[in-house]
C-alpha cells in the first residue's frame, strides 16, 4: 500500500480484522518510513456492484462514503470517534451484503443505520432519523425527543446542584 501521508510503499499490517461474516476485512497498517497509521478494507468485488433503490425508484450505485458521510453529519459534535462509525458501516454492510444480491432498498440502509445509532448516541439518532429516513410513525418522534428532553433537563438540573454547592 501507498502510505496516504508521504507516499512511501513500505508498511506492516498492525492488526488485521474481520467483521462478523467476514464480508469485509479491515486492516490497520502502520508506515515504515513515516511510522502513521492508516486502515485498508478488503471487500468482495461484487458488492460494488449493488444498486440502492430509492423512494422515487431511481437505482444508485451503493457508496460506502455516502452512507459514512450520512452518519457523521448526524453524528456532527456528538462523542463518537471516527473508529465507532466505521464499524457501524462495517455493521450495516455486513448485513445488507449478506441479505440483498443486487438491489436494496434506501430505505433498508436507513433503517438499519438508525437502529445502530440509537444504541449509542440518541441525539445522532434522532438527527440521523429526522434528516435521512422518515419515522414510522410521528408518535415513536415525539417519544424519542421527550425522553432526550428529560434526560437533559436532568442533567442541567444536576449540573446546577453541583454549580451551588461548590458556591
Ligand atoms: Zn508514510
Amino acid at each position: 500500500m501507498r502510505c496516504p501521508y508521504c507516499k512511501e510503499q513500505k508498511d506492516k499490517v498492525i492488526d488485521s480484522r474481520a467483521t462478523e461474516g467476514g464480508a469485509v476485512i479491515r486492516r490497520r497498517r502502520q508506515c515504515l518510513a513515516c511510522n502513521r497509521r492508516y486502515t485498508t478494507y478488503e471487500r468482495i468485488e461484487t458488492t460494488s456492484k449493488l444498486l440502492v433503490v430509492k423512494k422515487d425508484g431511481n437505482r444508485d450505485p451503493y457508496a460506502r462514503e455516502k452512507l459514512l458521510g450520512g452518519v457523521q453529519r448526524a453524528c456532527w459534535k456528538r462523542p463518537l470517534g471516527m473508529e465507532i462509525l466505521e464499524d457501524l458501516v462495517d455493521e450495516v454492510e455486513e448485513e445488507v451484503f449478506k441479505k440483498f444480491d443486487r438491489e436494496v432498498p434506501s430505505s433498508y440502509l436507513g433503517q438499519a443505520v438508525s437502529v445502530r445509532l440509537r444504541r449509542l448516541d440518541k441525539v445522532a439518532y434522532l438527527r440521523y432519523a429526522s434528516l435521512y429516513h422518515e419515522f414510522q410513525l410521528v408518535d415513536d418522534f415525539i417519544q424519542e425527543a421527550q425522553d432526550i428532553l428529560e434526560r437533559d433537563q436532568q442533567e442541567i438540573t444536576g449540573q446546577q446542584d453541583l454549580f451551588q454547592q461548590e458556591d
